[in-house]
């Protein structure tokens, strides 16, 4: 059986000109400069998406993709690969996997260093995600990010390097499995949850604004004024294990009167906590105020997930009990 091939742009897919690389190789021209992917003896079915940076990459962009690619799935590929810029890569994978519902793996993955640079590890990585998406060892891991011969799930997976070829990494957790050599080794096999539905409409996606308003040292909150004026949803990513200073607890209380207000930490990995401090401005103080636990996810997941509940109808209690699933 095959796999599909969808290609987004990015860094995997970019060529030399004198102002610098831009996004321009057909799948075509990706797959022929891969060693050992003919021999594989997997038959690709390649289609060209988009060629963009990954930072120009929308919702419904990548949505639209996953529908092609769940076609492709229920037409009879063995899995699907995306390629695609790295930069958005750890929420476009955790969008589509909160949606995709099939046992066959969705793939993601990318390149650090162009094609023009010496030790391009688009080839590599391209191979490996293919192995991957054939592999009957990957299928019900739901989407995965396959980088460096790691395989990430993409529910915990961050890009944590700017520059580095092994930037890709779960520091909850650590690579569910690697290709080594030709086999695919998966070494943990995380529960799938229920796939959530797709926005039924463009407009409710496109309309929906999720804010991301990241604590600082003598932080004033001021951005934080007349937010439900624009936004329907905010994620707070609070210090440590989820604080603020205590005068902006109140101004986060009123806010999550109104919208859906969730808590994550600023940090980088492990989990907000719910009840260990009891100041002003702590996690617990907070989560009585109403904002909603984000549990273990950082805030760049927080932030796709309530977008797409909010863009699905979802209210607060629906909200809450995502976040107690997904978090
Ligand atoms: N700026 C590029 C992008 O995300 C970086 C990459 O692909 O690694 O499109």
């Amino acid at each position: 059986m095959g796999v599909a091939l969808f290609t987004l742009g990015g860094t995997i897919a970019m060529t030399g000109s004198s102002g610098g690389v831009v996004s321009r190789l057909t799948g075509a021209e990706l797959t022929t400069a891969v060693p050992g992917l003919a021999d594989l003896g997997v038959p690709l079915d390649v289609r060209d998406a988009h060629a963009v940076p990954s930072a120009n990459l929308t919702f419904r962009q990548v949505l639209d993709v996953v529908v092609a690619a769940s076609t492709a799935v229920t037409d009879g590929a063995a899995g699907v690969v995306v390629t695609q810029g790295t930069d958005t890569l750890e929420e476009t994978a955790f969008l589509a996997d909160l949606v995709w519902p099939h046992a066959e793996p969705l793939v993601f993955t990318g390149a650090m260093r162009n094609p023009t640079l010496a030790g391009a590890d688009g080839p590599a990585n391209l191979l490996a995600a293919v192995r991957v998406a054939a592999s009957s060892a990957a299928r019900d891991l739901g989407t995965l990010v396959v980088f460096n011969d790691e395989v990430h799930a993409a529910r915990w997976v961050r890009k944590t390097h700017s520059t580095s070829t092994a930037t890709f990494a779960s520091p909850n957790v650590g690579p569910i499995g690697h290709v080594i050599e030709e086999r695919v080794r998966v070494l943990t096999r995380p529960a799938r949850r229920e796939p959530l539905p797709l926005p039924a409409e463009t407009a409710s996606l496109d309309a929906t604004r999720v804010a991301l308003y990241p604590l600082t040292l003598d932080d004033d909150g001021l951005l934080l004024d007349g937010l439900t004026e624009t936004h329907h949803g905010l994620v707070v990513a609070g210090y440590g294990v989820g604080h603020v200073p205590s005068a902006l607890a109140p101004v986060l209380g009123t806010l999550a009167e109104r919208i859906p207000v969730v808590l994550t930490s600023r940090t980088g990995s492990g989990s907000v906590l719910r009840h260990t401090y009891g100041a002003i401005g702590s996690e617990t103080d907070l989560l009585r105020r109403g904002l909603v636990d984000g549990g273990l996810l950082d805030p760049y997941k927080a932030r796709v997930l309530l977008r797409l509940l909010i863009a699905t109808g979802a209210g607060r209690d629906t909200v809450a009990e995502a976040f107690a699933r997904h978090g």
